[in-house]
């Protein structure tokens, strides 16, 4: 590739905009990002969200070492205004399946000896030991864990926002309201785009950071990735009760779900249920893809929300349940992300897999897809496309609980009257 190299970018999401940022600010000039989305940041993207976990502990000491270089990055002028360093409570209840136990254990391992966490993790055997932390908490929690004092939380929509303006500011052109419905070849050569609107976008490069739509343009990806939906949901705070909360560490019991410090400028305190994620078949294609109809959760986990906070913040267990959704991701066999040509094919990348855990990547991950647009091949066999790879088949090591597919949900709670305003 040269500097005017053409490149088409589809998605404007985490994994799309790093990408379009670290090309246009290498000085690549012809970038053009085709988002769904009528409205930025996109209304489908997986990182359009009040708030996202940074952390660099994972069961994988490689993946410990790219989040610990992302949260080195999240300290640079253009992120640092959304990072906000509140710690990290990591926990497991009482009741938790030994599956959940082993994945906080090598989370734990990967970080306990690293010279960047030292003096930074404690461990947590008692209430009294969560009171430290956050003594706000007034829930019973016989949780078992840890805390880290060098994690916290990004603000996660406001940061893609600055990340868009950049973008914007470096030249990319994105074009919202713009649905990729296939793509155009000419032989083997993948030449572009075309829009549900029929317009045809051509270029050199053809990049699909489409998230957990991907299988809809790329069916050939097969199950590599699957989309997976976790739901979350929120509750809006007085003024009083969100100065009460102020400052406390990102809470994670590992069966039960997780919870951040209320949103400082809206009082907004999002919930996360654990669970093992829903898919959603296509019995035509045999593909799970996102429905339309994205702005509801299954009772089990509003029922799993509020066990969490009677354990945590019991005042708000009953409190009513707002912005009820659920959002897609694309988790691969080994959670591992895919970054890589697509065999056969000349020109056109994916850069997927992100497997509910990438939004923290969001300052560096497009440096990593770069990398493999100007060598023309993914030199890391981790994130090579896995032909016979099944994401759907895989136990995940991370997840806690059973996958269910969307159909065998009978049970769902929607918002009363469901409310569109942005976050
Ligand atoms: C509930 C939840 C909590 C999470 N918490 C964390 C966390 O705490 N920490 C963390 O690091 N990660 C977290 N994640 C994961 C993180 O959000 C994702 O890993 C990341 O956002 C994935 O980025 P992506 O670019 O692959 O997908 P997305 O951000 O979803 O981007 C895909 C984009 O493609 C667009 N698109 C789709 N189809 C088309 C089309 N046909 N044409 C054009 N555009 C299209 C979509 O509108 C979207 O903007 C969480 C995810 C969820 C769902």
């Amino acid at each position: 590739m040269d500097k005017q190299t053409s490149i088409l970018l589809l998605g404007a999401g985490t994994f799309g905009l790093s990408t379009a940022y670290h090309l246009a600010k290498a000085g690549y000039t012809n970038i053009t990002i085709l988002e769904k989305s009528s409205t930025f940041p996109p209304e489908l993207s997986a990182g359009n969200d009040l708030n996202k976990i940074l952390r660099a502990e994972y069961e994988d000491p490689f993946y410990a070492e790219l989040a610990l270089e992302a949260m080195a990055a999240w300290k640079s002028p253009l992120f640092a205004p959304y990072y906000h360093e509140t710690g990290y409570l990591l926990c497991n209840s009482a009741a938790a399946p030994e599956k959940s136990k082993k994945s906080l254990q090598k989370a734990l391992d990967s970080i306990s000896q690293h010279p960047a966490f030292k003096n930074k993790i404690t461990p947590v055997i008692s209430r009294d030991d969560i009171h430290k932390v956050a003594p706000a908490f007034s829930g019973p929690m016989q949780w078992k864990g840890y805390f880290n004092s060098f994690a916290g939380y990004a603000s996660a929509a406001d940061s893609l926002m600055a990340v868009y303006s950049a973008c914007i500011a470096l030249g990319v052109k994105i074009h919202l309201n713009s649905t990729a419905q296939a793509l155009t070849y000419s032989g083997d050569i993948c030449t572009g785009a075309i829009t549900a609107a029929g317009k045809h976008y051509s270029a050199s490069m053809i990049v699909l950071a489409l998230g957990a739509s991907l299988g809809s343009i790329l069916p050939q990806i097969k199950r590599q990735v699957v989309a997976k939906a976790s739901p979350l949901a929120h509750i809006q705070l007085t003024p009083e009760e969100a100065a009460r909360l102020r400052g406390i560490p990102v809470t994670y019991a590992r069966d039960l779900g997780f919870f951040f410090e209320p949103d400082r400028r809206t009082n907004l305190l999002k919930i996360c249920p654990s669970m093992a994620g829903y898919t959603n078949y296509d019995t035509s294609s045999g593909l799970s893809l996102p429905p339309d109809d994205n702005e509801f959760i299954p009772a089990v986990d509003e029922a799993m929300i509020r066990r969490l906070l009677r354990e945590t913040l019991p005042g708000l267990a009953d409190k009513p349940l707002i912005r009820r959704r659920v959002c897609w991701c694309a988790d691969t066999a080994d959670s591992e992300y895919v970054i890589d040509f697509v065999p056969g094919k000349k020109g056109l990348v994916v850069v997927t897999g992100d497997s509910a855990h990438a939004f923290k990547m969001l300052p560096i991950v497009g440096k990593w897809v770069k990398n493999v647009l100007e060598t023309g091949r993914q030199e890391n066999a981790r994130w090579r496309w896995k032909e016979g790879s099944d994401a759907a088949a895989a136990d995940i090591s991370w997840r806690v609980g059973q996958t269910m597919d969307f159909k065998e949900v009978k049970d769902i709670r929607r918002d009363p009257k469901i409310t569109k305003a942005k976050l």
